[in-house]
């Protein structure tokens, strides 16, 4: 396992609850510092936009993120949700 393995593990034990104001400001999700955040309480998870693509495991991304094919756009379901968030 990797530094990033290790860190995005660290990041799956949050609940979606535990993200305080200060945290979003600093999120871990890319389309919050893009696009600013979604409805209180509301994660990725709930979105219309995230999907899964299934291989050894799923690895889930963001419809509106882009897709590399690789690691950089993978996705975290229980990020806090951007402001682009649609109820899926
Ligand atoms: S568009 Fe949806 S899945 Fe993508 S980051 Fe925003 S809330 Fe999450």
């Amino acid at each position: 396992m990797n530094s990033d393995d290790s860190s995005l593990r660290q990041q799956e034990l949050f609940s979606e609850e535990e993200f305080s104001a200060s945290e979003l400001i600093s999120s871990p999700n890319p389309m919050v510092r893009e696009n600013g955040s979604g409805p209180e309480g509301a994660s990725c998870r709930g979105c219309a936009h995230l999907y899964g693509k299934r291989y050894n495991r799923i690895y889930y991304k963001c419809g509106l993120r882009g897709d590399t094919n690789g690691p950089g756009t993978d996705h975290r379901v229980r990020w806090p949700a951007c402001a682009r968030y649609k109820e899926g």
